[in-house]
C-alpha cells in the first residue's frame, strides 16, 4: 500500500503528466483525499482543478463537481476525457437522450467526475438520482459565487447547502477571489466542518503591476499605446461597458494590431470564434468586457490593461492575473482617471435599490407593469432608473422563490441583507479606489487584500519591503520627475500654500478652482475669493493646476486624505511635512510634471467616458520604421540592455524600456543632460548607465557617419 501523498504523486504524474505539484494543490487534494472539508483560495491559473480532479480519481465513488459556466465543464470535461478518465457535463445544452445516458452511468457508478450546472439541481428527479448515485466527494467550483458578498452572486448557488446537507459528503469549496468575509459565509451556508483553509499562490512575481493615472481618454490611449510597445502582445483590454469595448477595439485595430471586440451584446457564435481566434494566436489584441476571460487558459498573455476602474479588487486582479501564466514577465496595468470613480458609484447606486423604491416596484409589480415601464416610472436619473430594474429583478426572484404572487404581502426579500450588501458593495470599491490611488507596493496591497480583507492594514510595517516588481517598488513615478524651473518652483510654493490655508477642508477641483481664480459659484458661496492666493495662478489653467496639485500628491508634499463617511473617492488635500518645507523655500523636490510642450485640450468633464479615443499620437515604433543608422544602434542598445538584465536578474524593461531605446537610437544625446530628456530616464538610471550609454551612442555616431540628430523623436515625450 502507497501512502496518501505517494498515491497522489503518483497519480499527478501518470495520470496528469506533471512533475510537481504548485503551491497549495499537494496540500488540498490531500486534505480532499482524507475527507476533511476544504475551502481553497488560489488565484485563476494556479491549478485549482487539480486539487480535486487527483482525489476523485483515487476514491471510491463519483466526484460531484458544481461549475457556473457551460463552456468551463465542456472544456474541463473534455481534457478529462483525452486523459482517459471517465468523466461527463450535465447542463442545459444536452438533448434529453444524451442526458439520460449520462444519468445512467452515473447510475452505474461509471463515473469518477461529474460536472453539474447550478440550476440543474432545481429539477427533483435529478436531485433524487444524484442522492442514490454513489457520490463520495461534493466540489463547487468558483465558489464565491455562493456568497451575496462576493462579486458574482447567482442564486442557484444557495441551493447548495442544501444538496451538501443531503449527500452528507465532504466538500471542497474553490474559488480564485475570496476575501476573509467572503471565504466564512462559503463556510457558513455549506456548513462546513473545521475545514482546511487554505490561501496561496498570489505571490506573481513576474506579472509587473501598474497604475497610471490619466487625465483624459487621449492619455488612456497614450499609455495603452506604450504599453504594447513595451511588452509586445498578446494582450487584453478591458473596458466596463460595450461601447468602451467598442472604442477600445477601434483603437487596437488603428495601431496595427490584429484584434477583436468581445461582448455579452455579442452572439453566442461571434465570441466563441473571437475567443478561439485569440486561444490559437490569430489575434494579438482583444478588447473585451469581464464577461471575457473567465476560465481562459492562455499562457503566453503578456498584458492585461484595464482602461476603467474596475469595481473590487477581487475582481481586478483575477482579470488582471490573466497576464503571465507562463511565467515570463507581463504587465498588468490600470488606466485611471478620478472620473472613473464616478462610473463605479453609478454602477453601485444601480444595483443597490433602496427599501422605498423596492416598496414601490413591488406594488408596480403587483398591477403587472413591465421592467420597460418600471424603469420609466422611476424618472430621468440613469442610476436611479437601473436601481428601479434592479428592484425589479430581484423581486421576481424573490417572489419566485417564495411562491408567491408578485406584489401582494410583504417584501420577498432581506432588507437587512441588502442594506449588508450595498455596505459591502461600498467596502469593495473603496478598496480598489486605495489599490488606484495610493504609492504603496502593489503587489503587498493585494496580497494583503486577499489575507485581510483591507489594503490599508498596518501599512506602516510593510513600507519597506515591497513586491519589487510593480510600479512602485520600481520607481516608475519617481523615475519621471524632474527638477522644476524656478517658475515652476514659485507656482508650487503658491498651490502648496493654498492648500494650507484650506487644510484638509477641500478637494482638488475647489482648490484649483481658488488658485486659478474661477467665479465659479462654491468658490464664491464659502469665499474662497477672499484668500490670498485666489488666483494667484491665474497664468495656469484649470487642468494645468490639477496637474501641478497630483504631481504634488505622488511627491507627498500633499497628501490626499478620505472624507469621514464621505463617497468612495472623494478626498481632501492637506500639506505634508515635507510640503511646508518646500512651501517656506526650504526644500526644492523635483516633480513629475509634463515636459513644457503643448498638450492636447482636454475633454469637457464628465463626458469622457462617451467620446471616442481619438486616433493615437503615439505609434508603437517598428524598427523597420528607422533607417539604417538607428537600426543598427538600436540593436546594439539592445544587446547591452539584454546583458544588463542578465547580470541583474530583472526582466529587460526593468532596464529600460524599449521606449527609452527608440527614443535614444533617434536623438543621439551626446552628454548627461540630454540623456535626461530621453524619456524613462531619470537621475538614478543616469547615474547607473549614463556614462555607458553616451559611450554606446557615440561609437554609433562614427559608425554612422556622424549623422545629424532628428529634431523629433517619433515617440511621444509627454506624459498626457
Ligand atoms: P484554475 O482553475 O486555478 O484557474 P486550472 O485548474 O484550470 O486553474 O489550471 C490551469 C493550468 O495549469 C492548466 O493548464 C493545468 O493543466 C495547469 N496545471 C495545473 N497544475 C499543474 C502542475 N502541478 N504542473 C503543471 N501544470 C499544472
Ligand atoms: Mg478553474
Amino acid at each position: 500500500m502507497s501512502t496518501p501523498s505517494e498515491a497522489l504523486h503518483q497519480a499527478l504524474a501518470e495520470r496528469f503528466g506533471h512533475s510537481s505539484f504548485r503551491p497549495g494543490q499537494e496540500e488540498a487534494a490531500r486534505a480532499i483525499l482524507e475527507g476533511r472539508d476544504v475551502v481553497a483560495v488560489m488565484p485563476t491559473g494556479a491549478g485549482k482543478s487539480l486539487c480535486y480532479q487527483l482525489p476523485a480519481l483515487l476514491l471510491e465513488g463519483t466526484t460531484v463537481v458544481i461549475s457556473p459556466l457551460i463552456a468551463l465543464m465542456k472544456d474541463q470535461v473534455d481534457a478529462l476525457v483525452a486523459r482517459g478518465i471517465a468523466a461527463a457535463a450535465i447542463h442545459s445544452g444536452l438533448g434529453a437522450g444524451e442526458k439520460s445516458a449520462i444519468r445512467q452511468r452515473l447510475a452505474r457508478g461509471e463515473l469518477r467526475l461529474i460536472y453539474i450546472a447550478p440550476e440543474r439541481l432545481s429539477n427533483s428527479a435529478f436531485r433524487a438520482a444524484l442522492l442514490r448515485s454513489g457520490v463520495a466527494r461534493l466540489v463547487i467550483d468558483e465558489a464565491h459565487c455562493i456568497s451575496q458578498w462576493g462579486h458574482d452572486f447567482r442564486p442557484d448557488y444557495r441551493r447548495l447547502g442544501a444538496l451538501r446537507e443531503a449527500l452528507d459528503v465532504p466538500v471542497g469549496a474553490f474559488t480564485a477571489t475570496a476575501t476573509p468575509d467572503v471565504r466564512q459565509d462559503i463556510q457558513r451556508q455549506l456548513g462546513l466542518h473545521a475545514p482546511l483553509e487554505l490561501v496561496t499562490g498570489f505571490e506573481r512575481p513576474n506579472l509587473t503591476l501598474a497604475v497610471e493615472e490619466c487625465r483624459s481618454q487621449q492619455a488612456k490611449a497614450r499609455e495603452l499605446a506604450r504599453v504594447i510597445a513595451e511588452v509586445g502582445t498578446p494582450g487584453i483590454v478591458y473596458a466596463s461597458t460595450r461601447k468602451g469595448v467598442e472604442l477600445w477595439g477601434a483603437l487596437l485595430a488603428e495601431l496595427g494590431l490584429r484584434s477583436a471586440c468581445y461582448h455579452a451584446g455579442m452572439g453566442a457564435e461571434e465570441r466563441r470564434a473571437v475567443q478561439d481566434a485569440f486561444l490559437q494566436g490569430n489575434l494579438q489584441a482583444i478588447a473585451a468586457t469581464n464577461a471575457f476571460g473567465m476560465g481562459i487558459d492562455k499562457a503566453d498573455i503578456r498584458f492585461v490593461v484595464h482602461a476603467d476602474l474596475p469595481g473590487s479588487v477581487e475582481a481586478y486582479y483575477q482579470e488582471a492575473g490573466r497576464a503571465g501564466r507562463d511565467g515570463q514577465p507581463a504587465r498588468c496595468v490600470l488606466l485611471y482617471t478620478p472620473n472613473d470613480i464616478r462610473t463605479q458609484e453609478f454602477f453601485l447606486r444601480g444595483s443597490n435599490p433602496d427599501p422605498m423604491l423596492l416598496r414601490t416596484v413591488w406594488q408596480q409589480l403587483g398591477h403587472g407593469l413591465g421592467d420597460s415601464e418600471i424603469e420609466d416610472l422611476a424618472g430621468r436619473d440613469s442610476a436611479r432608473r437601473m436601481a428601479a430594474a434592479t428592484a425589479a429583478r430581484l423581486l421576481r426572484q424573490g417572489a419566485e422563490t417564495k411562491g408567491a404572487p408578485p406584489g401582494r404581502g410583504d417584501l420577498p426579500l432581506d432588507l437587512h441583507q441588502l442594506r449588508e450588501k450595498e455596505r459591502r458593495d461600498r467596502q469593495r470599491l473603496d478598496a480598489m479606489v486605495s489599490y488606484a490611488t495610493m504609492d504603496f507596493c502593489r503587489g503587498i496591497s493585494v496580497y494583503r487584500y486577499f489575507a485581510t480583507g483591507a489594503i490599508s492594514a498596518s501599512l506602516g510595517e510593510a513600507a519597506e519591503e515591497g513586491c519589487g516588481s510593480c510600479d512602485v517598488c520600481l520607481g516608475w513615478h519617481q523615475a519621471r520627475t524632474r527638477d522644476l524651473t524656478e517658475e515652476e518652483h514659485q507656482q508650487a510654493r503658491i498651490a502648496l500654500s493654498g492648500v494650507a490655508r484650506l487644510d484638509a477642508r477641500f478637494g482638488v477641483e475647489r482648490i484649483a478652482q481658488m488658485l486659478t481664480g474661477s467665479r465659479a459659484k462654491p468658490i464664491l458661496r464659502f469665499g474662497l475669493h477672499r484668500l490670498p492666493t485666489y488666483g494667484k495662478l491665474g497664468e495656469l489653467t484649470l487642468p494645468q493646476t490639477k496637474e501641478l496639485l497630483s504631481a504634488l500628491t505622488s511627491a507627498k508634499l500633499l497628501r490626499r486624505q478620505p472624507i469621514q463617511g464621505g463617497p468612495s473617492g472623494a478626498f481632501v488635500l492637506a500639506l505634508t511635512p515635507q510640503g511646508r518645507e518646500v512651501m517656506h523655500d526650504r526644500a526644492r523636490v523635483p516633480l513629475a510634471l509634463p515636459s513644457k510642450e503643448p498638450s492636447p485640450a482636454a475633454p469637457p468633464p464628465g463626458r469622457t467616458s462617451q467620446r471616442p479615443p481619438p486616433a493615437p499620437e503615439l505609434r508603437a515604433p517598428a524598427s523597420a520604421d528607422f533607417e539604417a543608422p538607428h537600426a543598427e544602434l538600436l540593436q546594439r542598445l539592445r544587446e547591452w540592455r539584454t546583458q544588463r538584465a542578465k547580470e541583474r536578474g530583472v526582466p529587460a524593461y526593468v532596464i529600460l524600456t524599449n521606449r527609452s531605446l527608440e527614443a535614444l537610437a533617434v536623438e543621439r544625446p551626446l552628454h548627461a543632460e540630454a540623456l535626461l530628456a530621453i524619456p524613462g530616464i531619470g537621475p538614478a538610471k543616469l547615474e547607473s548607465y549614463g556614462e555607458e550609454l553616451l559611450s554606446l551612442v557615440a561609437r554609433g555616431d562614427s559608425a554612422a557617419g556622424g549623422s545629424p540628430p532628428r529634431d523629433s523623436a517619433p515617440v511621444d515625450g509627454g506624459e498626457g
